[in-house]
Parts: C-alpha cells; structure tokens; sequence
C-alpha cells in the first residue's frame, strides 16, 4: 500500500477536508499516476452532498484525473513510466457482459465501477475513491492516452464532461449542417458548445444567464437564447434537429421540445435529485420527437472523443483552483457561477 495525500468528505455536511487515503500496490496489469490535475463536475456535488442518496463517507471524489504514470504492472504493455495519462468516471466493470464486450462499458450489465464511491469488485470489495488526490492506481484497460500537446489542467475536464456530451452528439449522427442546442452553459454545457462547433453543427445555446452571451458566443455559439423569456423560446420553435440537455436543477423539458423540428431528438445528461415535471406526449407524438439519455461513454470512444479534441484543439475553459477553494468552487457551481470548468491543482493538497 502506498499513502497518497487527498481532500475527503466524511458526511453529507461536512465539504473537504485533508485527508490520507491507501492506493493498492501495483498490481501485473496496474498502471500507477501521479495525478496533477482533476475536474470538479457537478456529479462530485450531488454525491457528496449526497443528493442521489446516501454516500459511502468518507470519500474522495473527482472523476476528470490527468497525471503522468509512475509504475506499471509487469504484464502492462500500453503504458510506460513518465508518459502523461488520463482516467474518468470509471475504473473497471466486469468485461464480459454484451455492453463490455461492445465497448459500452458504462453500461455493463452487472454495473460499472465507479471511479470513487463504488465497490471495486475486483480489489476486496474496496470502496473506490477518486481524483481529488496526488495519486490513483487504475487498471491499464480504463486508462486514456493524453495526445501530445494538450494542456494537462485544460484536458481534465473531458475525462467527463468531453466524453458525456461527445457520445451522445455521435449517437445522433451529429455532422455539417445540423443544428443542435445546448441547455445550460456550464461544464458539460461549454464542452457540447465546442464539440457540436466542431462536427461541423449550427449551435444554440439556452441558458438562464443573460451574462453568458458574451462567453456563449465567443465559444461558437452561433445564436443563445435566454430560455427564461417565453419570446426568445417561442423565435427558437421548430428550429433544431437535436438538443443536449446539461442543467444540474429540475426544470421543464417541454418548452425545450418545442424548438426542436420533426424527427428531433432530446438526450438528457443532467441528473437532478428531485423528480422533474413530465413529458407532454402529444410534443413527442405530432413530430415524431424522440426524448432519451446517455450515460458518460465507453473506454474506446474516450480515446476517440480525445483524439478528435487534440485534432480540433479542443479543451475546457477552467478556472484553477487550490484544495482550500473547493467547498468554494462547489457553491458556485451550485449558483451557476462558473466559467467554466474548476480544475483542482493537486499540488495543493
Ligand atoms: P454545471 O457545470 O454546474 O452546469 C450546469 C448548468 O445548468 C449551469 O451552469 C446552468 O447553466 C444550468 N442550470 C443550473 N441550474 C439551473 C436551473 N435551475 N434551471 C436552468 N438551468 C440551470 O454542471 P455539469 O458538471 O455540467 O453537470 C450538469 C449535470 O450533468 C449534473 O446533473 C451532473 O450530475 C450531470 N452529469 C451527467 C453525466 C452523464 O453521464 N449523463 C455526466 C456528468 C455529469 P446556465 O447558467 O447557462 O443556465
Ligand atoms: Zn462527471
Ligand atoms: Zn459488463
């Protein structure tokens, strides 16, 4: 066991504190990081404030993990010592289900292993713990390649927020002349800006925060619509084939149904603790919509989805902050106030 220095809830109530956590040793087909920078993503807050019930405390989140490799297994191929690496919402999953075996490992049948927060299955039934730490032990399968160039803090945050908007936009077949809104621009929200701009789509952005427009257009937004104005919503009917929805909070889906055009589809990835009001049928019906949700992404198009941001010279816009600001940095995620990704230096801890 080697001690690495992390920042750990220990209760709902608690935030983050300092903190001593254990990483296995290296095991045959181990691959063992330094970690130098993790996103926050609102998914750390809701599971440490235990809004998607009770967590197992104490725990470590941070599932955005850039670092570079400090040891290998004895049987690890794709990795060596040195080389500059990433890990995201998941550290394992069984490898033998339908979806493993398609390369939809977050969908494994028998459950994918969380990167903190989860019962490691095949480590003793330890409970997983995550990013917001200086160092991580992964099996070599669920570790991403960083391509050379990218900005180590900038890249984090498509560990997560990349991948979860980039797999739902190549689900929908996503390409040059669609048009594709974006709900709330915030960690998720800026990256399906940047990604949607980049597979060649026209982009609306609905944000509750007039003072984004600037930010939205200057992302490539090409229109933005302030979705708490009934004219701006109702200038956007019918107008767009797709929409990603990225809002941490409930909110109604049907005015957003309305812009879209016949055949149009809205992918749900934000997860509110609270129900959210129901989809009107007959919106879904007379044109034929389709309302669905996506879950992060596989290993496999995690690599794709980095190697076609180092292509495009995609990569976050992060706010960096100390270990001492991260009860800080969460409330303003909770009120909206980010720009547009955190980034936890791990030096810090
Ligand atoms: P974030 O950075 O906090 O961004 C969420 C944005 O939603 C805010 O910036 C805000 O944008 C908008 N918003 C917040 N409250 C709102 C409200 N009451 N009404 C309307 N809009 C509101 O969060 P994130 O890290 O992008 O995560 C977003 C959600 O996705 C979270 O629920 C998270 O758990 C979930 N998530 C899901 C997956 C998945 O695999 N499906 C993966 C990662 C995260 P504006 O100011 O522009 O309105
Ligand atoms: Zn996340
Ligand atoms: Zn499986």
């Amino acid at each position: 066991m080697t001690q690495v220095k992390a920042y750990a809830a220990v209760s709902a109530t608690s935030g983050l504190t300092p903190s001593t956590i254990e990483r296995r040793e290296p095991g045959a087909h181990d691959v063992e990081i330094a970690i130098e920078f993790c996103g926050l993503c609102h998914s750390d807050v809701h599971t440490i404030r235990s809004e998607w019930g009770p967590a197992k405390y104490p725990l470590v989140p941070g599932h955005e993990i850039v670092g570079t490799v400090s040891r290998v297994g004895d049987s690890v191929e794709g990795f060596t010592v040195g080389e500059r690496v990433g890990v995201g919402c998941m550290v394992d999953s069984c490898r033998e289900c339908d979806s493993c075996l398609e390369g939809f490992e977050q969908y494994c049948e028998v459950g994918n292993v969380g990167t903190y927060g989860a019962v490691d299955r095949r480590n003793g039934g330890t409970i997983t713990q995550g990013g917001y730490a200086q160092g991580i032990v992964v099996d070599e399968n669920y570790v991403l390649h960083i391509p050379e160039g990218m900005d180590p803090a900038a890249t984090a945050p498509l560990l997560c927020a990349g991948i979860t908007t980039y797999s739902p936009l190549r689900y929908l077949d996503v390409q040059d002349g669609d048009k594709v809104g974006v709900i709330g621009l915030g960690g998720l929200g800026h990256m399906a800006v940047k990604i949607a701009k980049a597979l060649g789509a026209t982009v609306t952005v609905f944000t509750t925060s007039p003072a984004k427009t600037t930010d939205a257009l200057d992302l490539g937004a090409d229109h933005v619509v302030i979705s708490s104005d009934p004219s701006a919503m109702a200038g956007a009917k019918a107008s767009l084939n797709a929409i990603i929805d990225t809002v941490a909070a409930v909110h109604d889906l049907n005015p957003y149904l309305r812009t879209l055009a016949r055949d149009g589809a809205l992918i749900q990835l934000g997860l509110p603790s609270e129900k959210m009001p129901p989809v009107e049928p007959g919106l879904l019906i007379r044109k034929r919509l389709a309302y669905g949700g996506s879950l992060i992404g596989g290993i496999a198009e995690t690599q794709e989805m980095l190697d076609f941001c180092a292509e495009h010279g995609i990569v976050s816009d992060i706010e960096l902050v100390t270990a001492a600001d991260l009860d800080g940095a969460y409330d303003r995620m909770v009120a909206g106030d980010v720009k547009y990704r955190f980034v936890l230096d791990t030096a810090t801890i």
